[in-house]
């Protein structure tokens, strides 16, 4: 295993599946438009060999399937039932829900257990500010369908403060209610947030997040796994939620995460437009791949920031 003198090494994957998404959420996406996926992104195929590849090298124990959307694409279902056969401790997905319904044969057939879905307010009209694309109703039935299907459901959202803090609340009681963990995303430099002032703006801090859910629930931290990303509160009777505080208590030295790109780069680091290109491997004899993957993650591991700077890499390329 690869290890960097503050001890980190890379033990979670998230593989990117395609750039393109059916939103363009005003957080992600600077010019509003949709589905557009990178030029040369890998198949199925492709992507489940560097993954088998990385797991060899790097001993990865967890992996998410990511985007873009990603079950948008075409390759979403032989990547799914692919990397369901690798002997991983955790296969997860990170979705904005709107295809889940068409996707429930195949999740369900994939045994995948946790799916994470992004959804930011429960107001219709916000939703289509927000999203810019998609249906709320849509979504909200395909959450109902996967814990039907006993998968479970995390709902991730990005409180900010003009467009959905009156939410924070309303997807707290909604996630209680179904026996869901929340997780409330503090506001990331990415992209076009890097530069300008909409991220001061919007911006809302992690005490700001609780503050918002003190006007009605008490509530203690509770423990967290080492490497989790999240900091974890516990609403005695009622369940429990998350923050995920980027900017106010970065995890930075304690992060474990690898991504690759659809279109094949190996990112070490969120925070950091480094990448490392991956698509030679795929062309070369088996016993030279490894020695030449073992210099790219060490490149890879080289990348990681001490702290979250931000960067201009949009998150649909990379998968957040
Ligand atoms: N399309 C999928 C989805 O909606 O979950 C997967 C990709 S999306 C880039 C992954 C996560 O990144 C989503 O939860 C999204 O809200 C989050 N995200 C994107 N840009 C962000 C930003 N600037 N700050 C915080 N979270 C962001």
């Amino acid at each position: 295993m690869i290890v960097d003198n503050l001890g980190r090494s890379f033990k979670n994957l998230r593989v990117s599946l395609t750039a393109a998404c059916n939103y363009a959420c005003t957080y992600c996406v600077p010019d509003g438009k949709r589905l557009m996926p990178a030029r040369n992104e890998l198949s199925a195929r492709e992507l489940l060999k560097l993954v088998g590849y990385i797991q060899e090298a790097a001993g990865i124990e967890k992996l998410r399937i990511t985007g873009g959307d990603p079950l948008v694409t075409p390759k979403f279902d032989e990547f799914l039932l692919g990397v369901s056969k690798f002997p991983l401790r955790d296969i997860s997905l990170t979705t904005n829900g709107q295809l889940l319904l068409q996707k429930a044969a195949v999740l369900k057939e994939s045994g995948i257990k946790r799916i994470n879905i992004s959804l930011d307010t429960l107001n219709p009209l916000k939703f289509k500010q927000i999203a810019r694309g998609g249906d709320l109703d849509i979504v909200l039935a395909g959450i109902d369908k996967m814990l039907e299907l006993g998968i479970k459901i995390k709902i991730n959202m990005v409180p900010m403060r003009n467009q959905n803090l009156s939410d924070v609340q309303r997807l707290l009681e909604y996630s209680l209610q179904r026996g869901i963990e929340l997780r409330f995303i503090e506001l990331m430099r990415m992209g076009h947030l890097l530069h300008g002032p909409s991220f001061q703006q919007e911006f809302l801090s992690m005490q700001a997040i609780l503050d918002e859910i003190a006007k009605v629930h008490s509530f203690q931290r509770a423990d967290a796994p080492f490497d989790s990303t999240a900091v974890r509160f516990h609403i005695p009777g009622k369940g429990y939620f998350g923050v995920i505080a980027n900017e106010s208590e970065p995890f930075c030295t304690a992060c474990t995460r690898l991504r690759i790109s659809s279109d094949g780069y190996l990112y070490g680091c969120l925070s950091s437009a480094r990448r490392q290109p991956l698509g030679e491997l795929l062309e070369m004899p088996r016993y030279l791949v490894l020695p030449k993957l073992q210099g790219l993650l060490l490149s890879a591991l080289g990348d990681k920031q001490l702290s979250f700077q931000g960067e201009t890499t949009v998150m649909k390329f990379i998968g957040g």
